[in-house]
């Protein structure tokens, strides 16, 4: 099989979709408060403002601004990608939709700092015994135009 055959498969599902086009940046599944407009991430029945629970599945944006961030100088468990060898990024994005994400963040820790535009895209982590490969997100900073 091909890199373009290949099936991508979430490596935990209801956290965001996997877009059959590689182009395609995966959307985050949260939840719509339709009382008091609150967004959440991960999915909840109930909303945890005002304990409604006339709330609703949606897709979240894909693109955010960092808030935080810290690097981690060991080697990301469970992924044999190559970049990940020497460590990776843990970023805290705010999303348009108001959701703080913790994910992992892709680039060297000289290309992040607070403020800056990241976009998800999906990582490979490993290839599963079925030939599948596990994918999770990872946030990368967006190449601002001067
Ligand atoms: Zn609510």
């Amino acid at each position: 099989m091909t890199e373009e055959t290949r099936t991508r498969i979430p490596i935990k599902e209801d956290f965001f979709t996997v877009p059959s086009s590689p182009q395609v940046p995966p959307k985050f599944l949260g939840t719509r408060c339709k009382e008091c407009d609150e967004y959440f991430f991960p999915r909840r029945a109930i909303c945890a403002k005002c304990n409604s629970q006339n709330t609703v599945d949606v897709e979240m944006s894909s693109r955010g601004t960092l808030y935080s961030y810290t690097f981690v100088h060991i080697p990301m468990f469970g992924s044999s990608a190559e970049e990940h060898k020497e460590g990776y990024g843990v970023g805290q994005v705010d999303l348009p939709e108001g959701p703080r994400l913790q994910m992992p963040l892709a680039g060297k820790q000289a290309d992040f700092r607070v403020g800056l535009t990241v976009q998800a895209e999906l990582s490979t982590l490993r290839r599963d015994d079925a030939g599948n490969d596990v994918v999770t997100v990872h946030f990368r900073p967006v190449e601002e135009k001067p």
